[in-house]
């Protein structure tokens, strides 16, 4: 029997997303996101956003208002947290200064966490000797060494101080991850860290660990960076005498070549893949089979919810991000669409390239849409597809040629203007123009492309047929007179 189930029976699920607010939702977040999402789902448990901003260096997005949006945007909605609230409020760190100092005193009082009176510059110094002398940088306990005397001097000056965490680092640090299972540390490569900073407020490693425990937190899935964070956690849950959660030290997202992703590459962040045109089906789809293994790969929240299977986690400490597979995705996501709701989100982007669009009839904008759907990579790719309905084309005929530089250019124009009253029957057109070019002893793959080029301004496209029909007839013998004008 797993954890999850054992655990499951005695307690609810309590899984937490705890970005800090730069501003920027990156593919990173998102997984962490989504994987908190779907476990919280699948286990019938409850999803916490918390929002983490208690360091003004990552502070860029007041009120985690760009998180909520990008997460709504998603459809990952949480139970507990900002604007919804829950028994454990507030969700914002920067409100929660008082249960961090009451915890502290906690510790204070059982004597876990010493002051420490060195200055920035005295540990960046030592820090650098050890790294000449290719020592590990770590504190050296000059404060866990004061005397009684020596600190109350240095407190009748107001020496500045922070709050220090003191290891034993005789013991090991334990726990267990769902991807690389039971994980043991000597703590002697482990040194006292801070909880608190010279202005009073509490490191990361402090409240985010407070506030787990405070928030009942059981599972915690984040990225494998944290995992030196974890060990320090852990002494902290002991010295609280805290059940320690379950983790997932999540595989980092690397690029094909399997470095970390860069903020410069593309599809970095959601806004990058937002504005490309990427659904959002597709990205919580594409996030959620990479490292995992799913025999059809297009799948819906609610399929990934019922067959994700977290109790056969990849061991994997790095994962690739591969834009080519999430565009394929991407294409079967919008491919599959009901026609109605991918041109609501075409719109957006068609008025933005079609001034006209607004006096269009709504039945021709979604046969427009029905008729270039499948050949969507993603929502921009709307603008390219549909040009031809918007602007008509003005092409020459030596670009019709050197489409096909053996095709006899003039024959085929001849037979066009002799027949159009004939193919004005759009519905006959392909079988018209078959008969009309076999007699003229023409190759229909030579025709073919060039008509669409003279409708549309490319040589691949729909089906000709339903293009002189959405047209109109006018519009398309329009276009076929300008050409052999
Ligand atoms: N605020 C941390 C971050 O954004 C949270 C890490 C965690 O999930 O514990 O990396």
């Amino acid at each position: 029997m797993s954890e999850i189930r054992n655990i499951q029976t005695n307690e609810p699920i309590r899984v937490r997303f705890a970005p800090s607010p730069t501003g920027i939702m990156h593919l990173g977040n998102i997984r962490t996101a989504l994987m908190n999402f779907l476990f919280a789902r699948q286990k019938n448990g409850i999803f916490v956003l918390r929002i983490e901003d208690t360091d003004p260096q990552r502070d860029f997005d007041p009120e985690g208002r760009q998180i909520i949006q990008d997460l709504e945007w998603l459809g990952l909605s949480y139970d507990e947290g900002p604007h919804k609230g829950g028994p454990y409020a507030p969700y914002y760190q920067s409100q929660r200064s008082a249960i961090y100092q009451e915890q502290l005193n906690v510790l204070i009082k059982n004597k876990s966490v010493y002051r420490c009176f060195c200055t920035t510059t005295e540990l960046e110094t030592k820090r650098q000797r050890q790294i000449t002398l290719k020592q590990p940088p770590r504190y050296d306990q000059t404060c866990y060494k004061l005397s009684k005397e020596a600190i109350a001097d240095k407190l009748a000056i107001d020496t500045p101080f922070i709050w220090r965490f003191h290891i034993d680092q005789n013991k090991k640090a334990e726990f267990k991850d769902l991807g690389h299972g039971n994980m043991s540390f000597d703590l002697v490569n482990f040194s006292d860290f801070p909880l608190t900073r010279q202005d009073g407020s509490f490191t990361f490693i402090f409240a985010n660990c407070v506030d787990d425990i405070a928030m009942k937190i059981n599972y915690v899935f984040r990225g494998d960076d944290h995992t030196s964070n974890t060990v320090n956690q852990v002494v902290l849950y002991q010295a609280f005498n805290a059940k320690l959660p379950i983790y997932w030290h999540m595989p980092i997202i690397c690029n094909l070549e399997g470095k970390k992703l860069s903020k410069r590459e593309f599809g970095f962040s959601l806004r990058d893949l937002r504005e490309a045109g990427f659904l959002s089906e597709a990205i919580n789809n594409y996030l959620s089979i990479i490292g995992a293994s799913f025999e059809n790969e297009i799948l819906t929240l609610d399929e990934i919810i019922a067959q994700y299977n977290f109790d056969n986690i990849s061991s994997a400490n790095q994962i690739k991000y591969d834009v080519e597979k999430l565009r394929w995705i991407n294409h079967k996501w919008i491919g599959q669409l009901d026609t109605q709701e991918l041109l609501k989100r075409c719109m957006p982007i068609l008025e933005k390239n079609y001034s006209d669009i607004a006096q269009q009839d709504h039945n021709t904008l979604l046969n427009l849409i029905a008729l270039v759907q499948t050949d969507l990579v993603t929502l921009n790719d709307v603008v390219p597809a549909v040009r031809f309905y918007f602007i008509k084309p003005v092409i020459a005929s030596d670009q019709i040629q050197a489409i096909k530089p053996n095709a006899p250019l003039e024959k085929i124009s001849k037979i066009l203007s002799n027949n159009l009253e004939l193919l004005k029957d759009s519905e006959n057109f392909l079988k018209i123009v078959t008969v009309t070019a076999k007699e003229a002893g023409i190759k229909l793959s030579d025709m073919m492309p060039i008509i669409r080029m003279i409708l549309t301004g490319s040589p691949q496209g729909p089906h000709i047929g339903q293009i002189i029909t959405i047209l109109g007839w006018q519009e398309a013998e329009a276009r076929f007179q300008s050409y052999f004008g």
